[in-house]
């Protein structure tokens, strides 16, 4: 299982959790909630946002978690390309906030 630090609370971030990377490195979704702090909420732009970024990591996480149940090839690799799809909008969502709000 892949592993990184998280750079607010340097505790582990492994995979499974919900997290994401900035231009800092590997950060816990709740971590980052926390830093932005109160500049997440000047604007409800970046408000939703921010939930945006929450809702795409929830559903790798949950694809992730199903996956393993698949035992048809083409539907593993539908799940595959839903997750990847997820992982790229919440690369996309992540580079959008943090442009707005910093990390
Ligand atoms: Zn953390």
């Amino acid at each position: 299982m892949k592993r990184w630090t998280c750079y607010v609370c340097g505790k582990d971030v492994v995979e499974g959790q919900l997290f994401t990377f900035t231009n800092r490195g590997a950060v816990h979704l709740s971590c980052l909630q926390k830093s932005m702090g109160p500049k997440l909420y000047r604007s409800s732009t970046d408000a939703a946002l921010f939930e945006l970024v929450m809702f795409a990591n929830e559903g790798i996480v949950k694809v992730k978690n199903v996956e393993d149940l698949i035992e048809d090839e083409e539907v593993k690799k539908l799940a595959l390309e839903f997750r990847k799809s997820l992982e790229g909008f919440a690369a996309r969502l992540t580079n959008k906030l943090v442009e707005r709000v910093g990390a």
